[in-house]
């Protein structure tokens, strides 16, 4: 690896102290700017920022957790007043913006989109007016392994730098599906550093793959209709629309994320961002959140450019709207208390069509020189221009009420890990206590067919509720929904009908299968003697035999429906193990340290 001298003139040798700004004027390049087919390294990109915290009290680098590299995962920010306290902050009224980048390392432009944007907003005097109402934290760069990780064949389809990191991080996982199940050290550290900063706005740098057109850059938002009404109508017609206006008046006219089923003037659909990806993963928390994904093949200048120039578009719109962000956000913070419905899964309204202009470039067919048939390409001597079907409603398929609150036995310690880096208010029970709860039985659920990100997911989960009496521990624990921050994410992980649920990523796979079984020749005359004290299941038996000729003919498949409708089959098989608590109850709690 090269290390590169960033610093035309001097070093932090003559800067004792920070300085104040204005009085060190000399402009630091960032090697972006000095090769414009270069993106930072994991060392140049650290040490600029090195750089600038030497020189500005107005800006903060810090190592936070480990990352799967082994390496600190780094977190920078500006503060003009150099006040870096979260809740001192909000209480003045200003927006915090979290800004990623290098979750996908083979897409670097916000790495050096950032790293220009940061040096700018410390040097230059126009630029500083756009945080006069907001503080910028960045990630410089967020997958390490993956940044380390450096080629230039990878990215295959994609127009420049001349080298770039890897999608998969140390363990080759994809941390833009691992914001829930958390299994990188990445994820983990991020949860905490999103619950210390609480930003308003996030945005986490991409680039698109895909179909061809004219725009550098393509905007995927939080999906509107899985955000708060509020915030879904301030995103769509008024934070969307400002952004859409302003990046066009600087030639980089975007369009929604391309997400088709084949060229574009097939029709374009609304992603539904579920909480394993980062835009969803804040949406739980009431953030607003950006992809911008710049397109693939338009040059590594360009959409560096685009993407610099989207992040200061949406600083400039909060020099307006700061306010109205923030008193928003804390009112649904607070407000989440009275949230009765929590909807959980959603499907594309087909039924409502919108209508897009969009300039892209006509799809044609020729015969493929590799494989004989027919492929597709786009002509760019034939660009047009054209309204095409546009899909962004969703409808919700899934909606819980919240219960009261949730009791999670003391032994899933890696579920209890990950609400605490979310911040979550957690009790435990200081006796043990026997009360009416409902849990669910899992009465049907599919699994992937194969590994998905260290995981068999599961998926399309069904449950039967059930009211019971259950016996909870000491030291279980007890965390209620009614919380300034969480009540979303605690009923999007902790309900398993949920698609990125805890069971749906496999925390719960150990109460899936039956432990105990029964030894036919014993069972035999234990199952006799119940049939003839239970005529009722007898005939219930009978009349299966009757219906079900297969059922007829096996006996094995008799003696263990039997078993499972008498009191020697275990209660526990495919119960839910963390318990619905409906109504509060006085209990013996303690409350945990954070
Ligand atoms: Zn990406």
């Amino acid at each position: 690896m090269t290390f590169r001298i960033l610093v035309v003139t001097g070093a932090t040798l003559f800067f004792p102290g920070k300085a104040i700004f204005g009085q060190q004027a000399e402009r630091l390049v960032t090697p972006f700017e000095k090769n414009e087919n270069h993106t930072a390294t994991y060392a140049e990109a650290i040490d600029f920022y090195k750089q600038l915290d030497a020189r500005y009290e107005e800006m903060s680098l810090e190592e936070w957790g480990l990352t799967d590299a082994g390496l600190p995962l780094h977190v920078a920010a500006i503060s003009l007043d150099g006040d870096f306290d979260p809740d001192s902050i909000q209480k003045k009224g200003k927006c915090i913006l979290l800004v990623n980048n290098a979750i996908h390392p083979g897409e670097p432009d916000g790495v050096d989109a950032t790293m220009m944007l940061f040096r700018d907003l410390l040097q230059d005097p126009a630029k500083r007016k756009l945080i006069e109402h907001t503080v910028i934290v960045a990630i410089p760069m967020y997958n390490l392994g993956g940044v380390l990780n450096r080629n230039s064949t990878t990215r295959a389809n994609q127009n420049g730098p001349e080298s770039y990191g890897f999608r998969g991080n140390s363990r080759n996982l994809d941390l833009n599906r691992d914001f829930i199940k958390c299994d990188s050290k990445e994820a983990q550290t991020f949860n905490q550093v999103f619950h210390y900063w609480r930003p308003d706005l996030f945005v986490d740098n991409h680039v698109s793959n895909g179909a061809d057109y004219t725009y550098t850059m393509t905007l995927l938002a939080t999906q509107k209709d899985k955000l708060d009404p509020i915030l879904a109508d301030y995103l769509v017609k008024t934070l969307w629309p400002e952004l859409n206006t302003r990046m066009a008046e600087k030639n980089w006219p975007m369009v929604p994320y391309m997400n088709t089923n084949g060229p574009p003037e097939t029709g374009l659909y609304g992603f539904l961002d579920l909480p394993r990806y980062s835009t969803g993963y804040a949406a739980l928390f009431n953030c607003i959140g950006f992809m911008p994904e710049t397109h693939m093949l338009k040059p590594f200048r360009d959409r560096v450019r685009s993407t610099y120039a989207f992040m200061e578009t949406l600083l400039e719109v909060m020099v307006r709207d700061y306010w109205w962000v923030r008193e928003n956000h804390d009112i649904l913070l607070f407000d989440r208390a009275v949230l009765k419905k929590v909807d959980l899964d959603w499907e594309i309204d087909t039924t409502q069509v919108d209508s897009l202009l969009f300039k892209g470039y006509a799809a044609k067919y020729k015969p493929s020189e590799v494989t004989g048939f027919d492929r597709l390409y786009y002509d760019r001597s034939e660009p047009y221009e054209k309204n095409i079907p546009y899909y962004p409603h969703f409808k919700p398929t899934l909606s819980v009420v919240p219960p009261q609150a949730y009791i999670i036995p003391q032994g899933f310690t890696e579920v209890l890990d990950r609400l605490r880096w979310n911040g979550l208010e957690m009790y435990r029970l200081t006796s043990d206590v026997e009360i009416p709860v409902t849990q669910y039985y899992i009465r049907n659920y599919k699994d992937r067919r194969g590994p998905y990100e260290g995981h068999y997911l599961h998926y399309d989960v069904e449950v039967d509720p059930v009211e019971r009496t259950a016996l909870f521990r000491a030291g279980d624990v007890v965390v209620f929904t009614q919380q300034e921050e969480g009540t979303r994410f605690l009923v999007s992980v902790l309900e398993p009908q949920a698609p990125d649920s805890y069971f749906c990523w496999n925390f719960f796979d150990g109460n899936l299968d039956q432990k105990e079984y029964f030894s036919a020749y014993v069972f035999e005359d234990i199952a006799a003697e119940f049939l003839k004290e239970h005529p009722e299941v007898r005939e219930e038996l009978e009349a299966l035999k009757k219906e079900d000729p297969d059922f007829a003919s096996n006996p094995r498949r008799q003696l263990d429906w039997v078993y499972r409708h008498s009191p020697w089959y275990e209660p526990t098989h495919r119960l839910y193990p963390v318990a619905r608590l409906l109504e509060l109850k006085e209990l013996p709690l303690e409350k945990e340290e954070k």
